[in-house]
């Protein structure tokens, strides 16, 4: 298995690029707040734990999470090429993935955008919470207001889209990012991307570093 991990700042933008090497070149796109976020909706056990956590912007328990990915890799063929979006957000969570041989990392690209840019990104982040497509009130507007262009569902907010709980959660990105970069520098696997740029060219961006 290739397992490549996405890491940045909540609003980097790397939902918007694992989705499409997952649509466009047969990779495997885990996001971990998808599965909560499906989990909560689906009323299971691991997304009742969750839900306090995420509403607030901060991060799930380790140990609940380290659970949910070993789940959700075990089951794929070892030819897998696999994104990892959202996870590891915390030192042990790399460190579990790199102790067993068949889930160690191969790559980690770092997504880096300014800080403004992210709250604006997030604040207006309107989202189809029927087949999970991301708009902007700005920069991608949906063609109907407030209505999903693939399935015609409403558009919601993200509980924790508004203003307030997004700085909560850049702030628990900032204390946690910089132990993982070195992690992963210090692994020799860190790869760095100016991720402050139009979509189709960071998407060209990484499928060169992936095949390097
Ligand atoms: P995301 O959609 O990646 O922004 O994740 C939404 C929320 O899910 C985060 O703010 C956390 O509360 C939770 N979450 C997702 N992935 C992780 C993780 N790897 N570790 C801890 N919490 C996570």
């Amino acid at each position: 298995m290739k397992i490549t991990v996405f890491l940045g700042a909540p609003g980097s933008g790397k939902g918007t690029q694992a989705k499409q090497l997952s649509d466009n070149n047969g990779f495997v796109h885990l996001s971990t707040g998808d599965m909560l976020r499906s989990a909560i909706k689906n009323q299971m056990p691991v997304g009742l734990k969750a839900k306090s956590f995420m509403d607030q912007g901060n991060l799930v328990p380790d140990s609940v999470m380290i659970e949910l990915i070993e789940e959700a890799l075990a089951p794929l063929p070892e030819t897998s090429k696999v994104i990892l979006d959202g996870f590891p957000r915390t030192v042990p969570q790399a460190e579990a993935l790199d102790k067993k041989a068949k889930t160690q990392v191969s790559q980690a690209i770092n997504f880096e955008v300014p800080e403004p840019v992210l709250v604006s990104r997030l604040t207006g982040r309107r989202t189809c919470p029927s087949c999970g497509e991301s708009y902007h009130l700005v920069y991608i507007p949906p063609a109907k207001k407030d209505t999903c262009n693939k399935c015609g569902a409403g558009l919601i907010q993200r509980n924790d889209d508004c203003e307030e709980v997004v700085r909560r959660r850049l702030e628990v990105f900032k204390s946690q990012n910089q132990g993982l970069v070195d992690y992963f520098s210090n692994h020799k696997k860190l790869i760095n991307l100016n991720a402050n740029q139009p979509v189709n060219e960071i998407q060209n961006q990484i499928i060169k570093a992936l095949n390097q």
